[in-house]
């Protein structure tokens, strides 16, 4: 038997839950406050599913490891497409993206967008060209 999944329909993500799921919808505005309610009623065992956009889906999961949630805990199904968010690796400023080079809004640095994911941050690490 798997265990059972909490199951974090993002922006309206279109989830159909399975027997041993629970599925409940929200922004990722409202992630925090989703989480903080979950997080401690959830038992050994159970695991954390996010269904959402690319971008929705990282900032859920980051919102949910600085609650203390273990990574290998979530599954982040993406759907849909909306870009990326970037993290300036020179100024730090945090900005959603389509593109793969990119100018930061903050610095003006030129940037190009790294693959890597930086848990923490729910964003791909840009590095200075
Ligand atoms: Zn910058």
């Amino acid at each position: 038997m798997s265990a059972p999944h909490l199951v974090l329909a993002v922006d309206g993500a279109e989830v159909r839950p399975g027997p041993h799921e629970r599925v409940r919808e929200l922004s990722p505005d409202e992630a925090g406050a989703v989480l903080d309610d979950e997080l401690p009623r959830l038992t050994t065992g159970w695991r954390l599913r996010i269904v959402g956009t690319p971008r929705a889906g990282l900032l859920v999961r980051a919102a949910a490891l600085a609650r203390g949630a273990l990574d290998e805990e979530i599954t982040v199904e993406a759907v849909g497409d909306d870009g990326r968010t970037v993290f300036c690796a020179h100024c730090h400023h945090v900005f959603p993206t389509a593109g793969r080079s990119v100018g930061c809004p903050a610095c003006e640095l030129a940037l190009v967008v790294d693959d890597h994911v930086s848990p923490r941050h729910g964003a791909h690490l840009g590095v200075p060209v």
